[in-house]
């Protein structure tokens, strides 16, 4: 069983915890290095690049603009090929469905191919309270739980275990969950793959029902489409008699056709390869071959949520290839556990505002901060999702959510301030004197001074620490620009 983030502190305490972690920092810098730079190599092959960007962002964006329709259409495709199609608004709804589905078959397990859906509703837990084991059967997946440790990346959900910790959890932890690792388990990453292939085997042959999400579902044929890199997930497609497919319902595109931009755009995004190893794509039931009860649970969740939101409604473009995370410079310190959520990273400071809405804790509100806000994930997001431009749109609505607040923050009081002594000439001149006077008494309570004596930049005493913690107070001139004006009469005398 892997843990839950429930009861994560907001993001500056978690993170000051995960920056102390030196290991976890080495492991993340090496792994997000490398990821960064294959990505790098194969997108600069492709001439084309930024058109095929255009072209995703654009099928999306008209998709969810007229999202209903492609959702009855691909119901009813679904339908036509023998799918059982059921709608989930929340968590609840879902795991609920799952869990009656896998209880009618009297079965107390079933296999997953990996996916991010069923990780946000936290499906495992849930079948766990029904009695039914979920075996994740993604290598990543796999070792995360079982070291009942949580996700920290989208696609390498234990990117911040290196080799030796892993055979640890294979050599301690495999055998209460089934056939346990080889005698004499070395780090080898060809070893280490190899214990977790015989570990799964049985697992495989043995399941009735098996449990996926989806990463596009075309409404024109009701074809899902399971892009993957190991190939366990054709056999949880394949191999049980009852597949349930949890699809986020923004997962829709309208035709085969849609898909070919897709599939070029996510591989290089996501692993930094050409195009993945394997491809699975299923219509409903095929007599004979395959599961012979396909279910499809749509899932909103928060999504339509964040479809009504103008500027964030671009996020449910995400094709979840996670080259935002690796670019980014906040994530390559703190790594994803910092962010309190399966959806970590760049993404996940403005997917999961959108989807649960901003006021509702004091967690999801402090995501939108998770940034230095510098652009590195708009110029990689293979679907020109423009992140800063929704994490400054989300920091507007979390501090208009607090302007009712009986104690209201310190920066909503110094920005109050601000306000007055900007609203008036005469209050700005006083302002300007008093800063002044303040850049020149903060250089004598322990800041250092450039050459001149001028005050370098330094830090604020007491509350002010909290700002000034982590970046550097410039200190004011000695005289201001309207000050030299008034004197000099504008350089005239
Ligand atoms: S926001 Fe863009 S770059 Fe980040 S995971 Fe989604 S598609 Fe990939």
């Amino acid at each position: 069983m892997s843990g839950t983030f429930v009861g994560m502190p907001a993001f500056p305490t978690a993170a000051r915890a995960a920056l102390a972690d030196t290991q976890l920092r080495h492991n993340l810098a090496h792994a997000t290095r490398t990821i960064r730079d294959k990505r790098a190599r194969v997108v600069a092959e492709v001439p084309d690049w930024e058109e095929l960007r255009l072209t995703g962002a654009a099928i999306k964006e008209t998709t969810l603009r007229d999202l209903e329709r492609h959702l009855v259409d691909l119901e009813a495709s679904l339908q036509a090929r023998g799918a059982i199609v059921h709608w989930a608004n929340d968590a609840a709804e879902a795991n609920e469905i799952v869990a009656r589905i896998t209880k009618s078959h009297g079965v107390d397990e079933v296999v997953k191919v990996k996916s991010m859906a069923t990780a946000e509703i936290g499906l495992n837990e849930a079948l766990a309270e029904h009695g039914i084991a979920a075996w994740e059967t993604d290598l990543a997946e796999l070792i995360v739980q079982l070291g009942e440790d949580l996700p920290s990346h989208i696609l390498v959900p234990a990117i911040h275990r290196n080799r030796a910790e892993i055979r640890e959890i294979f050599r301690t932890r495999m055998a209460a969950a089934g056939r346990p690792a080889p005698a004499g388990l070395t780090d080898d990453p060809a070893e280490l793959a190899g214990a977790a292939r015989l570990h799964l085997r049985e697992k495989f042959l043995r399941a009735k029902v098996a449990v996926s999400g989806a990463n596009f579902a075309i409404a024109e044929t009701g074809t899902l489409v399971v892009v993957e890199s190991e190939g366990n997930g054709r056999m949880c497609l394949t191999l049980p008699e009852v597949l349930i497919s949890v699809v986020g319902i923004e997962k829709v595109v309208p035709t085969w056709a849609d898909l070919d931009a897709f599939l070029r755009l996510l591989p290089r995004s996501s692993t930094g390869e050409r195009m993945n190893p394997y491809t699975s794509t299923w219509s409903g039931v095929t007599p004979g071959d395959g599961p012979q009860e396909v279910h499809v649970v749509l899932l909103d969740n928060g999504r339509t949520r964040a479809l009504a939101d103008d500027v964030g409604r671009q996020a449910l473009r995400c094709i979840r290839c996670s080259a935002c995370l690796n670019v980014c410079p906040v994530y390559e310190r703190v790594g994803g556990h910092a962010y309190g959520s399966v959806y970590p990273g760049p993404i996940g400071a403005i997917l999961n505002p959108l989807m649960k809405g901003t006021g509702v804790d004091e967690q999801t509100d402090s995501l939108p901060y998770a940034s230095s806000l510098c652009g590195a994930c708009f110029e990689v997001c293979p679907v020109r999702i423009d992140i800063p431009e929704v994490l400054v749109h989300l920091r507007s609505k979390v501090v208009d959510g607090h302007r009712g607040d009986t104690v209201p923050k310190a920066e909503a009081v110094a920005m109050k301030s601000a306000a007055w002594a900007f609203g008036d000439a005469r209050r700005l001149a006083l302002a300007e004197r008093a800063s002044g006077l303040a850049g020149r008494v903060l250089a004598r309570v322990g800041r250092t001074t450039l050459p001149g004596g001028r005050p370098a930049a330094g830090r604020l005493p007491g509350p002010g620490s909290a700002w000034t913690g982590a970046r550097d107070l410039p200190a004011p001139p000695r005289e201001s620009f309207r000050a030299w004006w008034h004197r000099t009469k504008g350089g005239r005398s």
